[in-house]
């Protein structure tokens, strides 16, 4: 505690000359705004996965609110305590979630992105309601119908959609999906905004570093953006 407050100060002390972490998350809000011509903007996630506290820190100070993590193991090592001081923080998984971790999951996250099979979306709604949370959810796509990716196919995710509603009463938001790589992403992006109009879903969890200006111009509403921001991951 006492160090997170001494950090802050120098932090704001220091504002001409922004950590570089920093700088790079202001390009990018910079970048939204002059592409964006709706009042509300679309959200920046800072995804911190394998990077430390020291280098999520400045973001912090900063006032970014806003972060993904894809290991419940290690969001708990690293947001618990960052949570109880830093009241308005946001946290987004993002990653594969097996039902195990469920009940961790549920008390640390506010948003889980990928929601892919019943018995995930069963247990979530059966966690959180123990403890009184509503977290926003999202259900991941397998807009590429890849073998090797998770996600509700799209032919299922109209039945999928409704029992997540009906049966759970989960409070779904939105859509998310991981493109091909290697490909234009734009198809998926566009294929994703019907899908979403067409179950009058609001949020679009779609774009990372390299594809986020695409996803943006096809409607994504909250860009996942790691190493723009926090630099090359070498774990
Ligand atoms: C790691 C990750 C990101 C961020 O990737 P970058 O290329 O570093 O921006 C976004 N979404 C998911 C699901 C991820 O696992």
């Amino acid at each position: 505690m006492f160090f997170l407050i001494i950090v802050g100060k120098i932090e704001s002390i220091n504002s001409f000359n922004m950590h570089q972490n920093v700088n790079n998350l202001v390009l990018i809000q910079d970048l939204i705004k002059d592409k964006s011509k709706k009042d509300e903007l679309p959200t920046i996630i800072a995804v911190s996965k394998k990077f430390k506290i020291s280098e999520i820190l400045p973001l912090l100070n900063y006032g970014h609110e806003d972060f993904g993590e894809n290991q419940v193991q290690e969001a708990l090592e690293k947001w618990i305590d960052i949570k109880n001081n830093f009241k308005n923080i946001k946290l987004h998984m993002i990653g594969k979630l097996q039902t195990n971790k469920v009940k961790s999951a549920v008390k640390l996250f506010d948003y889980i992105h990928s929601v892919d099979n019943l018995k995930l979306a069963e247990k979530i709604a059966n966690e959180q309601v123990k403890i009184n949370k509503n977290i926003k959810i999202f259900i991941q796509i397998n807009i590429g119908k890849e073998d090797q990716k998770s996600g509700i196919d799209i032919e299922n995710l109209n039945s999928f959609y409704t029992k997540c509603k009906s049966e759970f009463n989960l409070n779904v938001v939105g859509l998310m999906c991981l493109p091909p790589l290697n490909l234009n992403s734009d198809n998926y992006f566009i294929r994703m905004k019907k899908l979403a109009n067409n179950l009058n879903l609001k949020e679009l969890s779609m774009g990372m570093s390299n594809d986020f200006e695409t996803a943006l111009d096809c409607g994504s509403t909250y860009i996942r953006v790691g190493s723009k921001i926090f630099g090359k991951r070498t774990s």
